[in-house]
C-alpha cells in the first residue's frame, strides 16, 4: 500500500482518471470493410459511450487509418470505462467486426453507458481521398 497520490487523479469521482488506462480497438485491419454495417448492440453500446468520451488533449502528428481507407482523428478518447480509444472505434466494430479480438468485443458487450444509432460520421463510411 502506498499513499502517493496518482497525479492522473486530477479530476475526482472521474472514473477515466483512475490508474494506467487500458487502450481498446487499436487494431490493424487488413481486409476491405463490410458492405452492410453491423449495428447490433455491441455497436450501440459502443456509440453511447463514446458520446460521453473526452479527448485526452494530446493531439499527433499524424492520424491512425483503417485497410479500407478510413482515418480517426489525430486525438484519443478516454471512454467513460477508463479505456482509451481512437474515432475509429465505432468503424471498426461496425464495418470490421470480424476482425476485432473477442476479448475486445466482450470489454464493450459489458459496458453500461446505453446504446445509441451510429451516425453517418460515426460509421465512417464515406469514401476518404487522399
Ligand atoms: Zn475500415
Amino acid at each position: 500500500m502506498t499513499n502517493e497520490r496518482d497525479p492522473r487523479q486530477a479530476r475526482p469521482g472521474f472514473e477515466a482518471d483512475r490508474g494506467p488506462r487500458p487502450r481498446l480497438l487499436y487494431i490493424e485491419t487488413d481486409a476491405a470493410r463490410d458492405e452492410n454495417p453491423v449495428i447490433d448492440d455491441i455497436t450501440q453500446k459502443m456509440v453511447a459511450a463514446f458520446r460521453q468520451a473526452e479527448g485526452t488533449g494530446i493531439h499527433y502528428r499524424g492520424f491512425h487509418m483503417c485497410s479500407c481507407g478510413a482515418h480517426s482523428t489525430n486525438t484519443d478518447y478516454v471512454l467513460p470505462s477508463g479505456h482509451v480509444t481512437n474515432s475509429l472505434a465505432i468503424h471498426y466494430l461496425a464495418l470490421h467486426r470480424e476482425e476485432v479480438p473477442a476479448e475486445q468485443i466482450e470489454i464493450v458487450e459489458a459496458f453500461d453507458y446505453g446504446i445509441a444509432e451510429p451516425n453517418a460520421e460515426e460509421l465512417n463510411t464515406g469514401m476518404q481521398k487522399f
